[in-house]
C-alpha cells in the first residue's frame, strides 16, 4: 500500500508525492521511488536523491516519465517504456541536452 511523502515547498507547487512514484534524478541520472527521498533536514522534508543527494522535486528530480520525448515529441528510443521496466539505481541517461529538449518537457498534473 503507498503513502503520501512529504517533500515540502517546491517550484511546482506539490507538496506531496506519492511512495510508489517512479522519479528520475537530473544529476545521476538514475530511477528510485519516492519512498527512496530522503531529506536534507530536519523539518521531515523529504526532497533529495539517495544515490547523489541532490535534491528538489521538479528542479533537480522528476516523475521518470517527463523527460522521456524528443523535440518532436517522439518517445526516446533508449528510454524505459514502462514503470514495470525501472529498477532503483537503473540508470538512464538523458543524451542530448540541448535548449530545444529541454523545452519539451512534459508535464502532467
Ligand atoms: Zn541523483
Amino acid at each position: 500500500m503507498s503513502e503520501s511523502i512529504n517533500i515540502g515547498k517546491n517550484i511546482r507547487g506539490i507538496d506531496s508525492l506519492d511512495s510508489d512514484e517512479w522519479l528520475w534524478c537530473l544529476h545521476c541520472e538514475k530511477f528510485f521511488q519516492g519512498k527512496e527521498l530522503c531529506s536534507a533536514d530536519e523539518s521531515g522534508e523529504r526532497q533529495s536523491c539517495p544515490f547523489c543527494g541532490t535534491s528538489g522535486y521538479g528542479v533537480d528530480i522528476y516523475n521518470w516519465d517527463d523527460w522521456c520525448k524528443d523535440k518532436n515529441g517522439n518517445r526516446k528510443e533508449h528510454w524505459p517504456k514502462e514503470d514495470s521496466e525501472l529498477n532503483s539505481g537503473m540508470r538512464c541517461q538523458l543524451g542530448d541536452m540541448s535548449p530545444d529538449n529541454v523545452s519539451v518537457i512534459v508535464f502532467e498534473d
